[in-house]
C-alpha cells in the first residue's frame, strides 16, 4: 500500500459511493469504505469495508485512524421525493446528515487529509428560482438569499458552509459538488427511497403493453438527469483540480417527467397511458447550469439522456424479472 494513493469513502454502500469505490480501485487506489450497509447489488470493491454508523464519533475515529490522501463524503440520510418531500423524515434527515458531516470534517482536519470531497445537491437552490418549468435558474451564484424547498436542501447548504469554514479557518482542502439527479444501474429502484428515473423504469418494466402507469404530479415538471459514469468522472475531475467549488455536476438536457416516461416506454417497446395522481413532486423546474464547470474544469457532461436510460432500463427490467421469478418460486 506504501506507494499507492489512499482514499476513504463514506457512504460506500450506497449508489454513488459503490460506483466511486470501483472507479478508484480501477485507478489503483487503496480504498477504505464505510456505511450502515454493504452495497445492495454487487460486492464492494473496497480493500477494507466497515459496517458502522457515521453519526457515532467513536466509529468515525476508527475509520479515520490514519492519514488519507483523499476522503469522499457521500453518506447522507436521503431518498427521492417520496422520502424527502413528505415532511415525515425531516428531523432524521437534518440530524443524521449534519451529525455525519460534523464528525467527519473535524476528523479530516485532525488527520490532515490531503483533500476532502463533499456531495451537496441541487436541492439547496432557492425554490423561488424554480417555479417556471421552462426557465429554472440554478447557477451557482443564485444560491442566496436561500430558500431550499426541503430540509434535505437546508442541511446541504449548512454543510457546504461547514466545509467552506474549515477551508477558510483551518486550510482543509475541500471540493464541493452540487449533484443534479444522478441515475444508473445499481441504484435504489424500489422500497420508497428510489428517485424518478428508477421509479419510472420500474413502473414501465412492471406494466403490460398497452397498460397504464401512475405518475406523481401533472407530468409537466422539468428536471435533468445525469448518468452515474459522468457523475464519477466529474467528481474525479473536481478532486484533481484546484477549484474548491461549489460547482454543479449535472446534465443540461432538461425534460418534463412525461417526456421521461415516454422515452422509457419507447426503450421498453411498450405503449403506455400515463395517469397523473397527486404526490410529492418538489419544485416545478430544475436544470443544471454548466457555465461554471466548463470555465473551471474545461469539461461538462455530454452523454445523451437516452443513452443512460437505455442502460438503466435494461438493468431495472432484469431486477424486476428476477424479483418476479423469486416470488413465483416462493
Ligand atoms: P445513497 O442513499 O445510495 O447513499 C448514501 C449512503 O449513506 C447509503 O448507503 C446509506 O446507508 C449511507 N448512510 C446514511 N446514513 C449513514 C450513517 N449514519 N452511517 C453510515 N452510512 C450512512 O445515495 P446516493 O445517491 O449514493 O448519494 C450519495 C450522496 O450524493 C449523498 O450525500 C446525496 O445526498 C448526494 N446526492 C445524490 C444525488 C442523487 O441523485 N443520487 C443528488 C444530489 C446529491
Amino acid at each position: 500500500m506504501s506507494n499507492r494513493k489512499t482514499a476513504f469513502v463514506s457512504g460506500a454502500g450506497g449508489f454513488i459511493g459503490s460506483h466511486l469505490v470501483k472507479h478508484l480501485k480501477h485507478e489503483g487506489y487503496w480504498v477504505r469504505g464505510a456505511d450502515l450497509k454493504y452495497p445492495e447489488f454487487s460486492a464492494t470493491a473496497a480493500d477494507d469495508f466497515h459496517i458502522g454508523d457515521l453519526r457515532d464519533q467513536t466509529f468515525c475515529r476508527q475509520m479515520l485512524d490514519r492519514h488519507f490522501d483523499e476522503v469522499y463524503q457521500l453518506a447522507a440520510d436521503m431518498g427521492g421525493a417520496g422520502y424527502i418531500f413528505t415532511g415525515d423524515h425531516d428531523a432524521d434527515v437534518m440530524h443524521n446528515s449534519a451529525s455525519i458531516n460534523l464528525n467527519l470534517v473535524e476528523l479530516c482536519r485532525m488527520q490532515k487529509v490531503g483533500r476532502m470531497f463533499y456531495s451537496s445537491s441541487a436541492c439547496m437552490y432557492p425554490a423561488y428560482n424554480q417555479q417556471d418549468p421552462d426557465n429554472p435558474k440554478c447557477s451557482e451564484d443564485s444560491a442566496y438569499p436561500a430558500e431550499p424547498d426541503s430540509e434535505y436542501g437546508w442541511e446541504k447548504l449548512f454543510s457546504e458552509r461547514l466545509y467552506l469554514s474549515y477551508h477558510r479557518n483551518h486550510g482543509l482542502e475541500v471540493r464541493i459538488a452540487r449533484y443534479h439527479n444522478i441515475f444508473g444501474p445499481e441504484g435504489t429502484w424500489a422500497g420508497g427511497r428510489e428517485k424518478a428515473p428508477a421509479a419510472i423504469c420500474r413502473k414501465v418494466a412492471e406494466a403490460p403493453d398497452h397498460g397504464e402507469i401512475e405518475i406523481w404530479g401533472d407530468g409537466k415538471q422539468t428536471r435533468s438527469f445525469l448518468y452515474i459514469d459522468e457523475c464519477i468522472h466529474g467528481t474525479r475531475k473536481l478532486m484533481a483540480s484546484g477549484f474548491t467549488g461549489p460547482v454543479n455536476i449535472g446534465s443540461e438536457e432538461m425534460v418534463t417527467i412525461d417526456q421521461l416516461v415516454q422515452m422509457v416506454a419507447v426503450i421498453a417497446g411498450k405503449h403506455l397511458t400515463i395517469k397523473h395522481i397527486s404526490g410529492p413532486t418538489g419544485v416545478r423546474g430544475r436544470n443544471s447550469d454548466n457555465k461554471l464547470i466548463r470555465e473551471r474544469l474545461a469539461w461538462a457532461p455530454s452523454l445523451r439522456l437516452q443513452d443512460g436510460l437505455e442502460k438503466t432500463y435494461q438493468w431495472i427490467d432484469q431486477q424486476v424479472r428476477s424479483r418476479n421469478e423469486a416470488v413465483k418460486e416462493a
